[in-house]
């Protein structure tokens, strides 16, 4: 019988996951070492040369060419949260760790925030799964 290479998978374990994202600032790193990996890119003009307005996970951009100001979150799926980028990147481990799926009761419990919050960051992630499917991302 052939391996499932899919179920066999090296994963990303609890602790492996808290070591890499466990701070706000490990977070902020990550997120925007996702969304620019070779640097920061204006998204109004496309230079890269800019300056930092304000640091931590609310990080703030100024393009110098054009002054665009731009966050950190601006245009991700985390775009107007009050919730901390841990808490969100805990959903989304959480969500990809669950074979048969995750209610947002279930997300509620694990994330200590009260409903609305919690659902939101499922609703969140499971858009941008199907716009991913979709091949809009
Ligand atoms: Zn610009």
């Amino acid at each position: 019988m052939a391996m499932n290479h899919i179920q066999f998978q090296h994963g990303l374990s609890m602790p492996e996951f808290f070591q890499r994202f466990g701070s706000e600032s490990q977070c902020a790193a990550a997120l925007e070492a996702a969304r620019w990996p070779h640097g920061f890119c204006c998204p109004c003009c496309g230079k890269t040369a800019h300056c930092v307005l304000r640091g931590g996970s609310c990080k703030v951009f100024q393009c110098n060419a054009c002054r665009h100001q731009t966050s950190l979150i601006a245009g991700t799926v985390f775009q107007g949260t009050k919730l901390p980028l841990t808490v969100w990147f805990l959903a989304i481990y959480l969500i990809s760790q669950a074979k048969t799926g995750l209610s947002a009761l279930a997300l509620k419990r694990h994330l200590g925030v009260d409903r609305r919050p919690g659902s939101r960051p499922k609703t969140g992630v499971r858009d941008r799964r199907s716009e991913k499917d979709r091949g809009q991302v």
